[in-house]
């Protein structure tokens, strides 16, 4: 399989080239086709297996589809992630991605300040990688709307639920809209992962790496 095989645009393609990826990983053959067909996906997969492409690089192509600027404060995708960490490392891949693309993506963690974070979510932002607390911190300031959200991903939702942040994402999941597709990544599939994807997927197709 090639990147190209999976349905990806010249545009997505040639920044894949320059940035060295020649062919996709399991994760990445097995979730683009359904994540651009539409689906809902849980995807059993560890950090390092490529997952950060296997659900941006679908998204970005959408998102490049319906064309839309992103209104200020009104985001287009949420990708909720348990640690600062993984969410910058994410958001520093989803960069590369969308380098030559209008896309904007942004970040939102604790221990940073909110205030900056408030001021870039109103230039306008169509990706927001974000920890649940410090997401609802910013909902509540009126600082970002998550009604027009169309994507959502949970990633790591095991570790998410083992951090304690099921109540935070039972709030957020109430903030965007019914209409909306949704991911969820995670290395392991207890009871509560499997009841979390019942409640928060519609119809979901599996991919296990
Ligand atoms: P992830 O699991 O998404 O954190 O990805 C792990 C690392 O593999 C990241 O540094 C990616 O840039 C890299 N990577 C992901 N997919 C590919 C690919 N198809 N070819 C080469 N490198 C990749």
């Amino acid at each position: 399989t090639t990147f190209k095989d999976l349905g990806l645009s010249e545009h997505v393609l040639s920044t894949l080239t320059a940035m060295g990826f020649e062919t996709p990983t399991p994760i990445q053959a097995g979730a683009i086709p359904l994540v651009m067909a539409g689906h809902d996906l849980i995807g059993l997969a560890q950090t390092g297996t490529g997952k950060t492409a296997a659900f941006g690089l679908p998204m970005i192509e959408k998102l490049m589809v319906d064309g839309k600027r992103p209104d200020p404060r009104n985001i287009r995708a949420l990708i909720l992630a348990p640690t600062r960490e993984l969410v910058n490392q994410i958001a520093a891949n989803l960069k590369e991605f969308v380098k030559k693309t209008p896309i904007k993506v942004a970040v939102v963690v604790g221990g940073a300040s909110i205030n900056k974070q408030s001021e870039q979510l109103a230039r306008g932002v169509d990706i927001l990688v974000a920890t649940p607390g410090r997401l609802l911190d910013l909902v509540n300031r009126r600082a970002v709307t998550l009604t027009q959200a169309r994507y959502l991903v949970l990633d790591e939702a095991d570790q998410m639920l083992d951090l304690g942040f099921i109540h935070d994402l039972r709030k957020i999941s109430k903030l965007v809209p019914k209409n909306r597709q949704t991911l969820l990544f995670s290395a392991t599939m207890p009871k509560a992962i499997a009841e979390l994807a019942g409640e928060y997927l519609s119809d979901p197709k599996r991919v296990e790496v």
